[in-house]
Order: C-alpha cells, then structure tokens, then sequence
C-alpha cells in the first residue's frame, strides 16, 4: 500500500471524556472542562444514545468542539443497542447547526455492519463527501487486556478506509515499552494519529502524545471520572505534567521504581522545571523488580528516536540495578555509589553516555554540616551515631566515613551493624586517611556521647508514629546543641525530633534530606540551580506540614 504522510502543526488536544448521563450534567461538565483549559470534549453517549434531540442539542450547545462515541460492550463501553440505534443516534449528532468534530467509530464494527460503514460515511468528511461537513470519522480500536498482536493489521485496515480521517488505537500497556510503540505509530504521520497505552504504565503515552504530535489525548475532569484506565485528570495534566509546556524538543525524566504510584518525585521535579523554565517533564515510572526488566526497559527508552530520555531518579527495588545497567553499557559510575553498592541518580549526558551516582548520602552529609555550621571537612573527628543497618544506613555510614567521620553503628540485629561497619572500616577518606566505623550494642547507646545522631530505622515512621528508636530517658541526657537527624520523614516531626528538640538538641527532619538529595538531581539533569525554598515548602504541603 502507498501511504503519503501528513504534516501538520497543530498542536495536541486536550480532550476531556465526559460520561453522558443528562444534558444538564454534559453540558455542565464541559463548560468545566472549557474552564480548566480543555480543547475538545468527548462526549461518551453509549448509555444516552436514545433521547436523540437532547443529542443534537448537546452537540449545538457545547462549549468546546467535540467527539461523539457511542462505544458498545464488545469494545468496552455501555451501548448495548443494535445498529439501527447507533445510526440513529449519529445522525442526530449532525442534524444541529453545528456539527461534531469528530465521529468515533470502532474499525471492527465499521468494518462489519454496511449499514453503519454508509450511514457514518454520509455524516462525514472524505474524498467522495457530496455534502460538505467538517465532521471527521476516527476509525477506533481498543483492548482493555493487552496489546493486540494484529495490532499493525488493525492500522493498515484505517489507514486504507478513505473515510477515516483518523486513526485511533488503544490497549493496555505490558511495560513501560509499549509507550514507545505507541510514539512510533503518531511518529509515521500517515494520517492523524490517537495512540495510547492504557493503564499506570501507559501514562507516558497520554502526557507526551504532545511532544510527538499525537491528533489528542484524553484526561478526566475529576479524579475517578476517567473512561479509560490510567488517565490523567485535566488539573494534573495542565499543572503537574506542565501540558502548556511539553513540545516536541522536552527533555523525559521520570522515577523509577516498584511501586511507584505514590511518590511525591513527579510533583517536586516537575515544580522545579517550571521554575527554572528548564523544557522537561517528569513521570512516575514504574518497572517490575527484576534486573531484566530494568534493563530491557531503560535501554528501550534510551534507544527511543525522538523520546529525549536523559536521566531518572531510581528507588525501590532498583538501586543495585542501576549500577549494573550503568557499568554494563560503559557509562561512568560515581566511585563512592559503587563503595555503597546502590545510586539513585541516572544522568544521561548530551552525547549519550550514561553517569549513575548517589544523591542520598550527599543529601545527608550536607543537611548535618549545616546543623553544624561545618563544611563537608569539618566532618574530620566528629563522632556520628547512626541507628540502623539497612540501605539508607549504608549510604550515609559511606558517606560521613568517607569523609574522615568516626561512625558508631547501633542496630536491632547487631550482626548486621558488624557486618556494616566491617565493609566500610578502614576504607580510604577524602583526605587519603583511612575511615573509622565500628558497631556498638543497641544497650550501649546511653553513654555513646556523639555529637550527631542519625535515625536510618523505619521506627516512628508513619502509621506507627508514637514509637521512637531511641528510649526517652537517653534523649533526654543528651546535651544541649547534639544534632539529632531523622530520615524518616512522614511524619515530617518524629516523635524524636519532637523528645530530641525538648532535650535541647539541633533537630534535622528526614524532609530536608529528600528536598536536597532531589535539588541534587536537578541540578545535574539541568544544570540549574532549583528554588530549594520553595520545594521545601511544596514537599512540606504535600507532606500536610
Ligand atoms: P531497610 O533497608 O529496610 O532497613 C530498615 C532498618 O530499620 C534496619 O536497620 C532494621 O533493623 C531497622 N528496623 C526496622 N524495624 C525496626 C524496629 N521495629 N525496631 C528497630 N529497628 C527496626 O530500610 P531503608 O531503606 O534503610 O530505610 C530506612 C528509613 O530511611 C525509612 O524509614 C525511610 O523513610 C528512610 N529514608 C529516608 C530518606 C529521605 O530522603 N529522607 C531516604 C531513604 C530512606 P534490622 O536490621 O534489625 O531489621
């Protein structure tokens, strides 16, 4: 087949699908979504298709252009009428002064029902139209499980109706991959393209369908109002995926990780581009545990023409992963992240080689200096208590003994804290020394006289928020002006922090290490410097500090 491809330089719509059940409710939900800054409404008539003038009249009297799709069962819709309603309930949507926008049709039934294909064709625009009409027809497809293994087939097929002015297709995403598919089918600009992945890994189809000049993509208008899994509402796509700001040059960031659904990363970065006008977006980025799957995926994104993937904060479960993918593709890793096994930073750099290093322990050195009024080298001789072996111990026990600190290693299971304090004793420092880290008994921690403590444990963490992993009556011998440092940061006052404050103590929440370990990030993705007040206060918003 000959295909010649479009150009266009219109840009993406914003299209807010509205679940038909009255007049009243449909006209009032698009004057919403006309407000809050929607192009175009879908109106979902499957279960309205039989009141046919309230039909033309919701067409005539809608505040914004828009689509009419009466989607059966079969497809995943409501309708469960025959043809004959549908035809009927078409025309009625142009029998108005003014016309849809669009038509919706599902290929398959196009395809099947000649009664349907030649009522819908009469309604429309194309080559053989003897009544003019603006009205376009999308040719559609969807499947709510997977990615159709006929998918291209499904495309040829509304590639070759002549009446189809747009193609649309729709499936369930399996990975974070079938996004790129999804580009490279609006990328071949055969004919105005909707390709979009449902569900949490396919957000990225719907936010970026911009920057490669997809025909639409669809939002809700409230949160649980969507007609498709995963979409987005209109707020969240206009403030926190920055819509107004994406095109098609816009740098993809994102956090990776398992789960990811609730990480407060996208709202902080992305705050952070629009302050610094940087062209970036940033997307929760979910990708199943194993190593596998890491790779295949992060290589899929990085090799992706057009898709400017240039960096990534990584989390649970994926840390020691990242180093390996780093190493294994010949990029450069931070020396003291390979020390700690773990980075949390991915930076793809202009001429594509990768750098992985490790914000958390440098968030963490530096929210403590600053409790001290010390630089990173007053750290030399300062005694620093951290409570807890797991991975965020590690990167800091790293990270102060790697500086010249003396670091005492307090934990539940004590073999762990040996073990800990083991790897990194005797390790070189930054001033060619050898760093001091030892393990000490949980019972000893009343006389451990430091002047810093850190609390690496979960213990006062969200829900369980009246527990402490220090006993009472040691913070309260503590002396007046000792740092008291708590990672856990829900909620942003350990109760802690709050005994800790009492005895006099210079408190650090677990806040401030995630606001600096993520300016870090920023920084070295856009090389600018983020407003830290400002996301200090957004994290603490969001925090409900
Ligand atoms: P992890 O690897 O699972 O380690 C958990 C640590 O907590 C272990 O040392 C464990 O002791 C100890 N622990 C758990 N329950 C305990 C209990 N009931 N009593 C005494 N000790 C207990 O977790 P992680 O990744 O290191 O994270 C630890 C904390 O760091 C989390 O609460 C997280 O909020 C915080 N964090 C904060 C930031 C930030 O930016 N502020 C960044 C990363 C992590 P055992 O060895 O005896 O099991």
């Amino acid at each position: 087949m000959s295909l010649g491809r479009y150009t266009t330089a219109a840009m993406t719509r914003l299209t807010v699908a509205i679940m038909v059940r009255s007049l009243k409710q449909a006209l009032s939900a698009a004057a919403q979504a006309a407000e809050r800054g929607a192009d175009l409404v879908e109106f979902r008539i499957d279960e309205f298709a039989s009141d046919l003038p309230a039909i033309t009249a919701l067409v005539d009297q809608s505040p914004l252009p828009s689509i009419i799709t009466i989607r059966p069962t079969w497809e995943g819709g409501h309708y469960t009428g025959d043809d004959a309603g549908r035809i009927a309930a078409f025309e009625a949507a142009c029998a108005g002064p003014r016309k849809p926008a669009y038509l919706d049709v599902e290929l398959l039934a196009y395809q099947r029902s000649q009664p349907l294909r030649q009522a819908v064709d009469r309604l429309v625009d194309h080559p053989g139209q003897v009544n003019p009409t603006d009205t376009g027809l999308i040719l559609s497809n969807h499947d709510f499980t997977t990615r159709p293994v006929d998918l291209y087939q499904r495309v040829e097929a509304m590639l070759a109706a002549p009446a189809c002015r747009v193609m649309k297709v729709a499936w369930r995403a399996r990975s974070l991959r079938d996004n790129v598919e999804a580009f490279q089918l609006i990328d071949q600009r055969h004919k105005p393209t909707i390709a979009l992945c449902m569900g949490e890994e396919g957000l990225p189809s719907r936010v970026l369908a911009r920057k490669f000049g997809g025909l639409l993509t669809y939002v809700a208008l409230e949160e649980g109002a969507g007609t498709a899994p995963g979409q987005p509402t209109v707020g969240q796509m206009k403030s926190l995926y920055r819509w107004d700001a994406l095109n098609a040059d816009t740098r993809v960031y994102g956090v990776i990780g398992h789960p990811v659904g609730h990480s407060m990363s996208p709202a902080f970065h992305n705050a952070g581009f629009d302050a610094a006008g940087f062209n970036g977006i940033y997307l929760p980025l979910p990708i199943p545990p194993e190593y596998e799957h890491f790779k295949a995926t992060v290589a899929t994104w990085l090799d992706a023409k057009g898709l400017h993937f240039r960096g990534a904060s990584v989390t649970i479960p994926h840390k020691q992963n990242l180093l390996r993918f780093v190493q294994e593709r010949g990029g450069e890793v931070e020396p003291l992240s390979l020390r700690i096994g773990a980075a949390n930073t991915l930076v793809v750099r202009d001429d594509g080689s990768l750098f992985a290093c490790n914000t958390d322990y440098a968030a963490a050195l530096d929210s403590v200096c600053d409790a001290l009024h010390i630089t990173r080298d007053g750290l030399r001789g300062q005694r620093i208590a951290v409570l807890g072996a797991g991975g965020a111990a590690r990167a800091i026990v790293a990270g102060f003994a790697h500086y010249g600190a003396t670091v005492v290693i307090y934990n539940r299971t004590h073999d762990k804290a040996i073990e800990l304090a083991k790897e990194f004793n005797n390790a070189p420092t930054v001033t060619g020394g050898t760093a001091r880290v030892v393990a000490a008994p949980m019972e000893k921690l009343c006389d451990s006289c430091c002047q810093v403590y850190i609390n690496c444990t979960s213990v006062g963490m969200h829900p369980k928020i009246d527990q402490s992993p220090v006993p009472p009556e040691v913070a309260k011998g503590w002396a007046p002006g000792t740092v008291v440092f708590d990672t856990v940061y829900t909620p942003i006052e350990t109760r802690l922090l709050r005994e800790a404050k009492a005895a006099g103590c210079v408190t650090v929440p677990g806040i401030e290490m995630f606001v600096r370990q993520g300016a870090d990030q920023s920084r070295r993705w856009t090389g600018m410097t983020p407003p830290i007040e400002a996301l200090r206060k957004l994290v603490a918003s969001r925090l409900g500090g």
